[in-house]
């Protein structure tokens, strides 16, 4: 601790260093700086279950390319939209644009303060808003960014029995498998900025008609289904 507060310190005064990052190589993470304007992915994040090189490209833009996607949003989440291009904290929206976004995301705040993680212990939707944001975003730009990708070729086959679109979000379950006691699970949501890992999945692909288009067995009346009109469009 000495050692990094004593690194920090000795930043005061210097230019900053545009090579320098905030995570390590070896860091299984990734992030977007506002006031750089920046995306990073450390090489840790470059392997499965984000990255596999052996895997379809259906599961890749739906794990990695769905990261890439929440990153990008970030800068147009309920932090990042009060930065400008150059990083500088500055309001560049409209005044109509911001009340409509905070209407939209309003939605998804209320959404996520339903999700009843453990007994009577419920996400905070508040605390939670810009990864939300930024989840929800990021899953319909790789979505799109996939079907971009498949644009004069032949639809890929089905795997296993499971369509390419169908893939694509199997990949995004993927990446979020984790096991967790109850009390680490509590702590998390009573601290972390993140929802915990299924509503970071079931939280997204049920606000996306895109997934209902993939798994048109899911009706309403089915447990998670969620009407059209109570979906937040965001970005
Ligand atoms: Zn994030």
């Amino acid at each position: 601790m000495r050692f990094e507060l004593k690194y920090n310190l000795d930043k005061i005064g210097k230019p900053i260093d545009p090579t320098e990052w905030g995570m390590t190589p070896q860091t299984v993470n990734a992030y977007y700086d506002p006031s750089r304007n920046e995306i990073v992915f450390p090489a840790g994040i470059l392997q499965p279950p984000f990255f596999n090189m052996n895997a379809d490209d259906a599961i890749n833009y739906g794990a990695i390319g769905l990261v890439i996607g929440h990153e990008m949003t970030h800068g147009f989440d309920n932090t990042g939209r009060q930065f400008d291009k150059d990083g500088n904290l500055r309001d560049w929206w409209t005044k109509e644009d911001s009340k409509s976004f905070e209407e939209h995301t309003q939605m998804l705040v209320d959404q996520y303060n339903k999700y009843e993680v453990l007994d009577s212990l419920f996400i905070n939707g508040k605390m939670t808003l810009g990864e939300n944001i930024a989840d929800l975003g990021g899953a319909t730009v790789a979505y799109y960014a996939y079907k971009l990708s498949l644009e004069g070729k032949e639809t890929p086959k089905p795997i296993d029995g499971f369509t390419n679109y169908q893939r694509f979000f199997l990949g995004y379950g993927q990446i979020w498998r984790t096991n967790m006691r109850d009390e680490a699970l509590r702590r998390r949501v009573k601290t972390n900025e993140h929802s915990p890992e299924k509503e970071r999945v079931n939280g997204v692909v049920y606000n996306m008609p895109e997934f209902y288009a993939a798994f048109p067995d899911i009706k309403p009346g089915d447990k998670l289904y969620r009407e059209e009109k109570e979906r937040p469009v965001i970005w």
